[in-house]
């Protein structure tokens, strides 16, 4: 799988993308993520990449051509499944679109700055809108690095322990059970017996006893649906 992302602040992602279940995944070659600066499409010498609001009001605009010159020279090198564009407005990011776009061969997503990109380049060039919650950061990189953080955990492979990601909350909208570790007893404060018994069918089920209580107490609506 190959996720690009056209940013203006390249160095904003890459600490994100340069630890843990990411950067193993990009070592062993399960993801290749590259960054592309979108001044490199500027077109003037000040390699401006955004202009004011036609209309008047505060703020700037990400203008059409960089973005369109760097969308079109990527298009021309592969086919993209998705060109996502980040945005507050767009559809809200779930573990259910995680594992959609985890699927996919080819990920393009646009960090938007400023007020936002010019609307022409969402209508004919943008296949996606994601906003990863009702807030607005100062631009699309964090969504960025949350989206492709979410993706690629769950890429075959990315984790050792397969299991480890079909177990997470939200998978099977459920939350996940409590976890315990080492030692059995701190300070008086135990943990539960079942877990130290050893039999794996009465540890499955207070797992799944768990997680549906859980849901049921922190989140209902999960269960509804
Ligand atoms: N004026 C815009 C917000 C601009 S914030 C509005 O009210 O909708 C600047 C950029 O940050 C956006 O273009 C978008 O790319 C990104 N961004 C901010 N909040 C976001 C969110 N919750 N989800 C996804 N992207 C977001």
């Amino acid at each position: 799988m190959r996720i690009d992302i056209i940013t203006i602040h390249p160095e904003l992602l890459e600490s994100p993308f340069g630890h843990s279940i990411v950067k193993r995944a990009r070592e062993k070659g399960i993801v290749e993520i590259n960054l592309i600066n979108l001044r490199d499409f500027a077109t003037d010498k000040y390699k401006s990449v955004d202009d004011y609001a036609f209309g008047g009001g505060a703020g700037m605009v990400m203008m059409i051509e960089p973005v369109y010159r760097a969308i079109e020279k990527l298009k021309s090198e592969r086919n993209y499944d998705e060109i996502i564009y980040t945005s507050p407005d767009g559809e809200k990011f779930s573990q259910k679109l995680a594992n959609n776009l985890s699927l996919k061969e080819n990920i393009l997503i646009l960090a938007g700055h400023y007020k936002g990109v010019d609307q022409r380049i969402r209508e004919h060039l943008i296949t996606r809108e994601i906003s990863i919650g009702d807030y607005v950061l100062s631009g699309g990189e964090l969504p960025a690095a949350v989206i492709t953080d979410a993706i690629v955990r769950i890429i075959p492979g990315a984790i050792s322990d397969e299991q480890s990601a079909l177990s997470d909350s939200f998978q099977d909208d459920l939350l996940a059970p409590p976890v315990y570790t080492r030692p059995a007893e701190f300070m008086g404060w135990k943990v539960p017996d079942v877990l130290l018994s050893g039999h794996t069918a009465n540890i499955e089920k207070w797992r799944h006893d768990q997680s549906v209580k859980r849901t049921m107490r922190l989140r209902p609506d999960l269960l509804k649906r």
